[in-house]
């Protein structure tokens, strides 16, 4: 088959030649042919040395790098990354295990597949594109999910309408690549939760906090819990089964709480230790008393874009000062960022003014990141975004 090259300015090589995954359009010295968004294209240096092949896109991030090698994208690509990406999530046990049925199959350039996100919730795979390229190829991966994952993946709904670059205009509608609607119930180290994939965000559940909810768990037993931002309880239910002494759960979103409580009624039926509030996060701080000694703080992205940084991490500092002025003593803190732009030294020194503003006495107990199913290419750290400190307060 005969691809478009793309041809770089001197000396434009050398991130590729260090396995980065993206070629930037200001890198580019010319195309040769017509290449329309999310083609395959092949990029060389300007000395003519083959660099990699990737889906081309109209944007600051003009090629995604599929391969670094010369060779074919077909069906026999997209099975082999899709067996190297299900061999470690069961290499990590948590695919083909008894108490976990719910883990990322893909997470972008962290699987050599920049522009696409997989998650697995029980039979259901829930893919999503945020290139063209992985567009245009999405019947081609669902063929390639259903071989590799055999009897484990039954249906696979495409979800891609707000991730898509919107002045591609492609018009794209959710819904089912293979199999149909089913009310799974999902499974992440033995706590069950139902997930709304049509509706909810993202994929419909955070699976990156996976770990950070088990660590939270071991900090439960007889106390106090606050889940702010809960999203549909994930925390919640971890908390309960540490031993908690109560918990509460709250989040902006009705239907967001609505799903918390289905969900710890799921795993704690009758259970009188939960109550669940659909309330502002500032608004419910200001209001709520001293009374708790373990809260957990996990915002949306405050900055989704660079320009807008010094606002978000105003907003991490104010978020946390409630949470230092208000915890009683002794008091542990899980404190997020998910922010890909605000760098794990920022989101410190916002934490950091914060407890100097609060007056009380913090330590640093974990230093946290995202689990190992949203793997970071070491030649790609952009890929490493989530962050988050578990703070003792005397
Ligand atoms: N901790 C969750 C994920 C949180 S996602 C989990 O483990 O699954 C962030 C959540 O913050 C979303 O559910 C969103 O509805 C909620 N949110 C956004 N703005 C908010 C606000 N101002 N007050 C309260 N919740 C808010």
């Amino acid at each position: 088959m005969e691809y478009c090259q793309i041809i770089l300015k001197p000396k434009k090589e050398e991130s590729l030649l260090r396995f980065h995954p993206w070629v930037f359009s200001g890198a580019i010295q010319k195309i040769t042919g017509k290449s329309a968004e999310g083609d395959l294209v092949e990029v060389y240096g300007s000395n003519g040395r083959f660099l990699g092949i990737g889906h081309y896109q109209i944007g600051s991030i003009a090629v995604r790098i599929l391969s670094f090698t010369q060779r074919p994208v077909d069906a026999d690509f997209w099975k082999e990354r899709l067996q190297m990406a299900y061999s470690l999530r069961q290499t990590l046990e948590l695919a083909g295990v008894e108490n976990n049925n719910t883990y990322r199959l893909v997470h972008g350039e962290g699987d050599h597949l920049p522009g696409l996100i997989i998650d697995v919730y029980a039979s259901t795979a829930v893919m999503q594109a945020h290139s063209v390229g992985m567009h245009h190829a999405r019947t081609r991966i669902a063929e390639a999910v259903l071989a590799v994952m055999g009897e484990h993946v039954k249906n696979i709904y495409y979800k891609s309408e707000g991730t898509l670059p919107y002045k591609a205009g492609l018009e794209n509608e959710d819904g089912y690549l293979a199999g149909g609607e089913v009310e799974d119930i999902a499974l992440e180290n033995g706590l069950r939760f139902y997930v709304d994939w049509q509706k909810g965000q993202k994929t419909g559940f955070f699976v990156d906090q996976r770990d950070n909810r088990s660590l939270l768990e071991k900090y439960s037993a007889g106390r106090s819990v606050l889940n702010m931002f809960c999203y549909t309880g994930g925390f919640s239910f971890y908390a309960m089964r540490g031993g908690a002494k109560l918990v509460h759960s709250v989040d902006s979103s009705s239907k967001a709480i609505h799903i918390t409580r289905r969900n710890v009624e799921l795993n704690f039926p009758e259970d009188a230790r939960h109550e669940a509030y659909a309330e502002d996060a500032f608004k419910y701080l200001e209001r709520m008393g001293e009374n708790y000694d373990l809260i957990i703080l996990d915002p949306p992205a405050f900055a989704k874009h660079k320009n807008v940084l010094r606002n978000a991490l105003q907003g991490y500092r104010k978020l946390n000062a409630i949470a230092f002025e208000k915890i009683r003593p002794g008091g542990i803190i899980f404190t997020f960022s998910c922010s890909q732009v605000v760098s794990k030294e920022n989101f410190r020194l916002a934490v950091f003014s914060a407890a100097a503003q609060s007056g009380r006495r913090v330590r640093i107990l974990h230093q946290l990141t995202q689990p190992a199913d949203h793997p970071v290419n070491i030649y790609h750290p952009e890929g490493e975004y989530l962050k988050g400190l578990v703070l003792y307060v005397e």
